[in-house]
This record gives structure tokens, C-alpha cells and sequence, in this order.
């Protein structure tokens, strides 16, 4: 259509949510596309978050008949969604998992999301992308691992999922230099702190990149700046999938499958070739026929669904005979500082998601520890807020003091490029679930350049918030980010699948999440996972239709 924006051509989502006020078009749920099971569909795809969401709606605009199958509900922000801490549990995976290690990661509100949209639902929107050197570290620094791909194939989509997101922020000087579709937003108290100390020290930060609507964008509103991302956006001004990817995967005739766990990838041992999912929905067992299946449930997710679906073939599991599944998960150092002033800065009348620096980013010679890390600002709600204070050791009387002087607190948090190293990895346990499937176990120890990263972080944004003016600083140890599991590697002995996502075991078999990264920079992931989905799905169009990538 002549003079049609860009983006909407070829993503229409944000044009498809409706311009009354309320937040989900029931009508194109209702009139969704629905496959039965006995369909032999073209692709089914397990999970329906970040990685999942982009590849479903890629192919779907591709003719393809494709459904994604989600183990959580179909969110409706209106009904589902409450502007309020404790009210917000339901978002997260909460499963049981096993944690083990030398230094376990606590699983549930901090790791992973529950429902179409993924994890994004609750994420905090900033949306940087990895540095070239990210893709190389095995080759520059000696550590981590190289991708099979390089930074350059990956930014043709880095860029066509900023602009669908669409990402704001001030143009960014590090790693590849580039601007961002929607301009800065402004800052609020926490980000003021974070730009003053920062200046102070002759350290660069800036505004953004966030993944927050800056300006009306299609039918979605402007952000309203009371700092509830963390909560699902009630307003529709962040981007998850659910509302960037999802409405126009429906409009061009895919299905989603919400409330369907999946439990097995079935495998036709004769032909070595995936055929479908079993699933359970509703407490009914099931089983889609696909010619193709993708994984994208997670960095824990999928490494224990392959590992649930062992057969006669691969009796450790599917993709498995290299012993591979699971190793190299990932978490980032994220120490958290809080700074008090005298002044109010009232942290939570803003996005989280502010301001951050990325001058450490790189391996710094000066430095004992190859690698670096990021610093963002993150402004806990009150809740949080508490768990920070008691993780110090507060309690009763003194909890209370902090907490009656929370509007007086800013609080940054680092990102620390932790290694990817194969003893942290997914395997099954003994408990089983309630669809009596064993639960994951996450073995996590850090190594000394980890700890080592961690503790220079802690430095820096100490130094910062003293600088900005703070009278007192704490800092509480804590990780973000799971990613790994199911590597990209340029051979089966190093990883499940190679440069296109497709697994070295089965021909047809695909995964599209956070499990494919070999390495996770000090960047939040998900603008890297919708990427790398892009990516895959473009190779899978083009081989489809006779080409190749
Ligand atoms: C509190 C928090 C804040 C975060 N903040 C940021 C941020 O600011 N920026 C950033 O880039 N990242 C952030 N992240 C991380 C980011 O959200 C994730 O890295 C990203 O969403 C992962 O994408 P994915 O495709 O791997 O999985 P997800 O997006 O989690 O999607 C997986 C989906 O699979 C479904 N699923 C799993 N197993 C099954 C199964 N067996 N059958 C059917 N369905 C299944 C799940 O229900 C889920 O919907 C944050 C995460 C958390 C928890
Ligand atoms: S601060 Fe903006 S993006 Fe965050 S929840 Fe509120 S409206 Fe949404």
C-alpha cells in the first residue's frame, strides 16, 4: 500500500491490537486458524516466547501451517494482569526445579516466564544488542567460545526486530555503533542519579535502548512511566511478543496452542526423522503431527524436553549421542547497588529500564578477568525492594527503616559476561512433575574470572552512586539471564545444532530460544534471541522454497 509504514508491511501486530482503550483483539483470537492434531502440519513449534513467537509469525507470513503450542494461557492484559507486585506471581514458570552447585541460581520470578509471550511478558525491556567481539571470544581473548556465525550476518535482523519492537534510546557509541528507530525516552529520578554519577567519573552512559513504545506506536500507547515492566505492561507500551509477534502471526493463519504442555518429541526411528509432539492440554493427552518440530522453551525447558523425549535411538536423549544437551548453560553476574540520598529519587516513577553503560564491556588488560560487564539501572518495587534490604541481613526493626525510606534509594545493577563452562549444565532429577516427567536439574559453580568480574562491577557501581552524592551504598549478589544449554556450534562434539538452528541429529528438528547461544556477552538477551529466531526463519523460507542461506 502506497505511503504505509514500513514496519507494518511486514509486521502488523502493533496495527492489529485494538484503539478503544482495552488491550487484546479477542476477535482474531476467536477467529484464530486451528489445526487438529491429526493435521500434518508444517511446523510445530514448542513455546511461544521470545524465540518461538519470531519464527512462528516469519513463517506464517510465509504461507507456512504452523501453530506454537504453549504450556501457559494466552494472556489478556485486561483480565490477566494487575498493576501490582504480589499480584503478579502467575507470570512466572514456577515449576519445580533442582538446583544444585556451587553456587545455585535460584529459579522462579527471576528466571523464566509461563505463557504466550514468554518471559518477555515480565521482562524488564532493555534490549541491547551483543558486540561484534561476542560472537569471536575463543579467537580475541582466549575464553568462551566463537559462534558459527558472526556479528555481521546477525544485524540485518538486529535491526528489523528494533524497528518491530520498536526500541528506543540515544544513539549507541559501543560495540557496532547504530541509532535506534524511536528517540530516548526521558529519564526519572534513578536515571538522573545514574547520568550524574556516571559524568562525575568521565564514565559514558546513556538512555536506552529499551524496548518501550516512546510516541503512539500503530494502536499500542505511549508509555506511562509508573515503572510496573516487570509486571507484564498493562498498557501495551512494552513490547513482548504477545503483542509484537503474535497478532500477526494470527492474521496470516497461525495457530496458538495455549494451556498445552508438551512432553515428548516423537521420532520415527526407521527414518531418524521427528514427526510431532505429544502434549497434555486440559489433562487430556495429545499429539500434533508436524513434518518439521522447533524448541524454544527456555534455556531449561528445552534441554529437559529433549532429555524427556530419549527413544530407542538416542536412549540419553534426544540430540544427545555427544553428550552435549544441556552443557554450557549460562547466567550473568548481576550484582545489585543501592545508593541513598538525601533528596527523594523515588526509583519506581519510571521504566526500571533507564539508563546503562557499556564502557566495561570489553576485556580490560587492567583488569584480572577477560571479559566485562554492563550497568544498567533497575529500580525495584517495594517487594523486591525488601528482598534486597533482607539479603543483607536485615530484619524487624531495621527492614522497616529501609523500607519507610525507600523513595530515598537508587539502585543499579550489573551485568558480568559469566564463561560458558560444560559442568554447568541441565540434566533430569528423580522428582517428577505433575505430568510425571522428572524436573530439571541446574547444576550452576562460577569460575574465579566470573567472581572476579562480579566484584569489579561492584566497584564501579559503587563508585558511581558515591560520586552521584549516595551517603550509604549496599550491594546484594544476584543473577540474571539463563541462556545456553543447547549450543550453536560448528560440530556435533561442540553443540546441538549448527548456524541455522537446525539440530546435527534429527534433519527436521530445530531450536529457536536462548539455549543456542554459546556465549552471553554482559547484554540482555531477548533482542539477540528474536534475532537469531529471524534468522532461522529465513533459511527455513528459503529452503523451503528451493534456495539456500
Ligand atoms: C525478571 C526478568 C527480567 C528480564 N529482563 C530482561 C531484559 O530487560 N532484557 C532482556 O533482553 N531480557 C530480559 N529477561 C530475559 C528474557 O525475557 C529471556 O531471555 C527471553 O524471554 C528468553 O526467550 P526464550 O525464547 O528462550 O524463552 P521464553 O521467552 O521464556 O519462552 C519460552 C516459552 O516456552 C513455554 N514452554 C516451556 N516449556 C514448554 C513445554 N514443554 N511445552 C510448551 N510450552 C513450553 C513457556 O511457557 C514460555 O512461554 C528477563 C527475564 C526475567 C525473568
Ligand atoms: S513504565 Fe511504561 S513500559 Fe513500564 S509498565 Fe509502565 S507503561 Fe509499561
Amino acid at each position: 500500500m502506497p505511503g504505509q509504514n514500513p514496519v507494518r508491511a511486514r509486521n502488523e501486530s502493533a496495527w492489529l491490537l485494538p484503539n478503544d482503550g482495552t488491550r487484546t483483539n479477542h476477535r482474531l483470537r476467536r477467529d484464530m486458524r486451528q489445526f487438529a492434531d491429526e493435521d500434518e502440519i508444517d511446523l510445530v513449534i514448542v513455546g511461544c516466547g521470545a524465540g518461538g513467537s519470531v519464527l512462528l509469525q516469519r513463517l506464517a507470513r510465509d504461507s507456512w501451517k504452523v501453530a506454537a503450542l504453549d504450556a501457559g494461557p494466552f494472556w489478556d492484559p485486561d483480565a490477566d494482569w494487575v498493576s501490582d507486585e504480589a499480584g503478579s506471581h502467575h507470570l512466572y514458570w514456577t515449576d519445580p526445579r533442582v538446583i544444585t552447585g556451587t553456587d545455585p541460581v535460584p529459579m522462579g520470578s527471576n528466571n523464566s516466564g509461563r505463557g504466550v509471550g514468554g518471559s518477555m511478558v515480565h521482562y524488564a525491556g532493555y534490549t541491547p544488542r551483543f558486540h561484534p567481539s561476542d560472537f569471536m571470544t575463543r579467537t580475541l581473548d582466549g575464553v568462551g567460545a566463537d559462534w558459527p556465525i558472526s556479528y555481521p550476518e546477525l544485524r540485518p535482523y538486529y535491526q528489523a526486530i528494533e524497528e518491530e519492537l520498536p526500541v528506543a534510546g540515544e544513539r549507541w557509541p559501543w560495540g557496532d555503533p547504530h541509532g535506534y528507530p524511536h528517540r530516548p525516552h526521558p529519564v526519572g529520578g534513578n536515571g538522573e542519579v545514574f547520568l550524574r554519577g556516571a559524568a562525575r567519573l568521565g564514565i559514558t552512559a546513556k538512555a536506552g535502548p529499551v524496548a518501550i513504545a516512546n510516541g503512539r506506536f500503530g494502536n499500542r500507547p505511549h508509555c506511562i512511566y509508573r515503572g510496573f515492566c516487570l509486571q507484564g505492561c498493562k498498557v501495551n507500551a512494552k513490547a513482548s511478543p504477545l503483542i509484537t509477534h503474535v497478532p500477526d502471526a494470527l492474521a496470516h493463519g497461525a495457530e496458538v496452542r495455549p494451556d498445552a504442555m508438551v512432553t515428548r518429541i516423537a521420532v520415527d526411528e526407521r527414518t531418524g526423522r521427528a514427526t510431532g509432539v505429544h502434549y497434555v492440554s486440559h489433562g487430556r493427552e495429545r499429539f500434533q503431527k508436524a513434518r518439521m518440530v522447533a524448541v524454544a522453551g527456555y534455556s531449561i525447558e528445552t534441554p529437559r524436553l529433549l532429555l524427556n523425549s530419549a527413544c530407542g535411538r538416542f536412549p540419553d536423549g534426544l540430540c544427545n549421542d555427544f553428550d552435549q544437551v544441556g552443557r554450557y548453560l549460562m547466567v550473568q553476574g548481576a550484582p545489585q547497588t543501592a545508593g541513598r540520598f538525601d533528596a527523594e529519587v523515588r526509583m519506581y516513577k519510571a521504566p526500571p529500564p533507564e539508563v546503562s553503560t557499556e564502557q566495561f564491556y570489553e576485556t580490560d588488560p587492567a583488569r584480572d578477568a577477560k571479559r566485562g560487564f554492563s550497568i544498567q539501572t533497575v529500580s525495584p518495587l517495594p517487594i523486591t525492594w525488601a528482598e534486597h534490604i533482607a539479603a543483607q541481613g536485615h530484619w524487624g526493626r531495621a527492614l522497616r527503616e529501609y523500607m519507610s525510606d525507600y523513595v530515598h534509594w537508587s539502585c543499579l545493577g550489573a551485568l558480568c559476561e559469566f564463561l560458558p563452562l560444560p559442568e554447568n549444565r541441565v540434566t533430569l532429577a528423580e522428582e517428577k512433575d505433575r505430568y510425571g516427567l522428572p524436573v530439571a536439574r541446574i547444576s550452576y559453580s562460577q569460575c574465579d574470572n566470573d567472581r572476579a568480574l562480579a566484584r569489579a562491577a561492584q566497584s564501579v557501581m559503587e563508585d558511581i552512586l558515591h560520586a552521584a552524592g549516595a551517603d550509604q551504598v549496599i550491594t546484594i549478589q544476584r543473577y540474571a539471564h539463563l541462556v545456553g544449554g543447547a549450543r550453536m556450534a560448528a560440530d556435533e562434539r561442540h553443540g546441538v545444532v549448527d548456524r541455522h538452528g537446525r539440530s546435527f541429529a534429527l534433519p527436521n528438528l530445530y531450536i529457536t530460544d536462548g539455549s543456542v547461544l554459546p556465549t552471553q556477552g554482559s547484554a540482555n538477551p531477548a533482542l539477540t534471541i528474536m534475532a537469531v529466531a529471524a534468522r532461522t526463519a529465513d533459511h527455513l523460507a528459503a529452503r523451503a522454497s528451493g534456495g539456500t542461506t
